[in-house]
């Protein structure tokens, strides 16, 4: 043991295993990452996919979580990420969501803002929804990124988060009367992949809502990996070391270590522990449920989307899925294991708030496009059909795309797990965000494997998908109460 606090091995180098990791190598751990990929980053790995010079960001793209996340806050943590290169920037516009091609609703960082461009009182019903509650959103945050069963700490903020939360997306909406304001919060919310009929289907959303409010729906500067690369700087500055290229399969791997902690999924996690896995949680485990999947597809362009709508030319995120109607049907086809004709589709254009990821070469301007599109769990299109039926989602808002379009990859759910085997049949979500899983995730204690000294510290656990870092901090807080 080299450290004077003991010794740790972290299974994984998503952002909750960084930060895992980062938290241990603070507290003195003597930690070491190991990663089966070549890269690191997981989820926040950025590459020249498409090998034109100009950077994709492989999975997570845009990062209103990460910054209302209690870790990115810490006055003693954030400035340091910086010093390491992190750095947020937005478009002049949030996000846009198309309902049609002569129809779009708008979000802007400001809740008066977005109010403002929504029809009739529609605005201040927005502004009244989540004026206030963004005003607290760091401390919405603090009570949200954590399990949710606990004494809060700021019972008001979290009543005032709940009372929404609680209800169905399809009920949440009700409160606006234009298809407008009630698609962009439907869009909002289906980033859960939760069926948006379903009890708490609105928390994704209001969170989400809120946390955009607050921050903003910002892009890393220079691509998602600036994210790991900085906590990595943090890590080796606290000692810690990274090792890539080797995946963990069983927990002789890596048992010398006093804690190990895997970022890795439910699925991946018993697999490493295999007998040693109390029965109680194996049980609870194989009752855990996946989402559904997404096909991911990166583009190059010649130039920009030719979006009908205005605002979409200046957004960092689109949203495309019609009316909340549209889109609450096809998220429950998606749930129910159908692919739905029209699925709902998000595009991140990063290079409208980060022009480094553009290029001009022989006098054309090339720009990277990032899309998925909600698939059914598993579903076996091929690249070529991801393509398509993302390409063609776009089309509709912005024809003439396909002209623009100079080359392109696509990830059906079978490519998304072979990157990354937490990618269960290309959930993304590191399980579905149902109302049990909400409440228990992967059961009531979130982060222990029931196996001494061994934690699970992926989005598996509370409080799942996203890049917020705080499955990873709560397990190492969690782990660190037993060195
Ligand atoms: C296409 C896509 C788009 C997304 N968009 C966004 C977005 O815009 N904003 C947002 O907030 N979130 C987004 N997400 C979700 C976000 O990326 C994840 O929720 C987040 O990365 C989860 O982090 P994690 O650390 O739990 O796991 P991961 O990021 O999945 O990292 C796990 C790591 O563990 C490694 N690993 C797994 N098993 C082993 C093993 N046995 N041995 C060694 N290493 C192993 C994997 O290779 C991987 O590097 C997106 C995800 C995808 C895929």
């Amino acid at each position: 043991m080299s450290g004077s606090g003991g010794t740790a091995v972290v299974v994984g180098s998503g952002p909750n295993g960084l930060a895992a990791a980062f938290v241990l190598a603070r507290a003195g751990v003597d930690v070491t990452v190991v990663e089966a990929a070549d890269t690191v980053g997981g989820g926040v790995r950025s590459s020249d996919l498409l090998r034109t010079g100009l950077l994709h960001d492989v999975c997570s793209a845009v990062h209103p979580l990460a910054q209302v996340s209690p870790l990115l806050r810490d006055p003693s943590i954030g400035p340091e990420l910086e010093r390491g290169g992190l750095r947020f920037a937005t478009a002049p516009v949030d996000m846009v969501h198309v309902l049609s091609s002569s129809r779009s609703a708008t979000l802007h960082t400001s809740a008066s803002e977005t109010g403002a461009g929504l029809p009739g009182q529609d605005g201040l019903v927005w502004r009244l929804s989540f004026g206030t509650l963004s005003s607290r959103a760091d401390a919405v945050a603090d009570e949200i990124l954590g399990p949710l069963v606990h004494l809060p700490r700021h019972p008001l903020v979290l009543a005032g988060f709940g009372a929404g939360a609680v209800l169905p997306a399809s009920w949440s909406w009700r409160r606006w009367r234009s298809a407008e304001a009630r698609a962009l919060f439907a869009g909002i919310a289906a980033h859960a992949f939760t069926p948006l009929h379903l009890p708490a289907s609105s928390a994704a959303g209001t969170l989400l809502a809120v946390a955009g409010h607050r921050h903003g729906w910002p892009v890393a500067v220079g691509g998602s990996q600036r994210i790991a690369d900085a906590l990595v700087t943090g890590i080796r500055r606290g000692g810690g070391s990274v090792v890539t290229g080797t995946r963990v399969t069983d927990l002789a791997q890596v048992r010398d270590a006093d804690l190990v902690l895997l970022d890795t999924s439910v699925e991946v996690a018993a697999g490493i522990l295999g007998d040693r896995l109390p029965a109680r949680v194996a049980r609870s485990w194989s009752r855990f449920r996946r989402g559904p999947a997404v096909a991911k597809v990166d583009y190059v362009l010649d130039g920009d989307v030719p979006w009908s709508s205005p605002d979409a030319r200046r957004a960092g995120t689109v949203h495309l899925g019609g009316t909340a109607e549209d889109i609450a049907a096809a998220e429950r086809e998606c749930w129910d294991g159908n692919l739905p004709d029209r699925p709902f589709t998000l595009v991140a254009q990063q290079y409208l708030a980060d022009p480094s990821r553009s290029r001009t070469v022989n006098g054309r301007r090339l720009n990277p496009l990032w899309a998925y599109a909600h698939v059914p769990a598993g579903w076996d299109g091929s690249a070529r059909e991801a393509f398509e039926l993302v390409t063609s989602q776009i089309e509709r808002a912005a024809p003439g795309f396909r002209d623009t379009v100079v080359d392109w990859c696509a990830s059906p759910p079978s490519v998304m797990e072979q990157h990354n085997p937490n990618y269960t049949g290309g959930d993304i979500s590191g399980g579905a965000n149902d109302l049990r899983q909400l409440v228990a995730r992967p059961g009531l204690h979130p982060y222990d494997t029931g196996v001494p000294g061994v934690y699970l510290c992926s989005s598996s656990a509370a409080p799942g998908g996203g890049v917020h870092f705080m499955c990873g901090v709560q397990a190492a807080r969690r782990a660190l109460t037993v060195l």
